[in-house]
């Protein structure tokens, strides 16, 4: 094993060994959450690594790299999750790889993702990006709907052609009545996701949790929790 992998599968036992322990003390079986390995900011050849090693759903950020990641990585067995804030003029080539779009916040993004989709002759998993600490009506800062949105959204990518709705994302605000609050905020959108499902029992997916908090998303109900820095390291770069 190199060097690399050895860190890599270190890391991931030590995630696992995390989960595992959150799901036991939440009374949930382990095989209700699944891992996400956020790959942001690290190369293909992480990925690889990180395929060998079992992980089956990773995650980008951003286009411009998860593109030609993605094409690299393109003969492995992989969901390629899309948690960035998503500019329209993007959707065309996030669609040309992506499986689940986690950032989906605004109605604008809806139509071009069900255009591109439906181009590409593929079928997008979405889920709606929720801020807990945006106004009403409004999005967050670091994207996201408010939550008196969500209705709205859900039902608008339910309707649309190439989209499936798939369920609920949140990242824990650093501002607002939730700052500090991981597990609350974690719990309101589990609020949400019961919410939801009442009207669209398939999209049962609530995407919380990441490196810092996912004992807390996974206390709270979380089905996936999206982990970048605790399997790769600390990123060499903001991202
Ligand atoms: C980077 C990122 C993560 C992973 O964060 P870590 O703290 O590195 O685990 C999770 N979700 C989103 C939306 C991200 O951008």
């Amino acid at each position: 094993m190199t060097d690399r992998k050895a860190e890599l599968a270190a890391n991931l036992a030590v995630v696992e060994e995390r989960i595992a322990s959150a799901c036991a003390a939440a009374g949930r079986a382990r095989d209700e959450v699944t891992l996400i390995v956020v790959t942001k900011t690290y190369p293909a050849s992480d990925v690889r690594l990180l395929a060998d090693l079992g992980v089956r759903h990773v995650a980008e950020n951003r286009d411009q790299d998860a593109a030609p990641k993605a094409a690299a990585c393109a003969d492995l067995p992989l969901t390629w999750h899309f948690v960035g804030q998503l500019q329209t003029n993007k959707v065309r080539s996030v669609a040309g790889y992506a499986h689940v779009v986690q950032s989906v916040d605004r109605s604008r993004l809806v139509t071009a993702l069900s255009g591109a989709a439906q181009k590409a002759g593929r079928e997008l998993g979405c889920l709606v990006q929720i801020a807990l600490d945006a106004e009403s009506g409004e999005r967050g800062e670091r994207g996201g709907a408010a939550p008196d949105l969500l209705g709205e959204l859900a039902d608008q990518v339910a309707a649309a052609p190439g989209l499936r709705l798939d369920g609920l994302m949140t990242v824990a605000p650093l501002a607002g009545p939730y700052a500090g609050r991981e597990q609350a905020a974690f719990e309101r959108l589990m609020e949400l996701s019961s919410r939801l499902r009442a009207d669209h029992p398939a999209a049962t997916m609530v995407s919380a949790g990441m490196s810092s908090d996912l004992e807390q998303a996974v206390m709270a109900g979380a089905t996936h929790v999206r982990v970048g820095t605790a399997v790769l390291g600390a990123r060499p770069r903001l991202g």
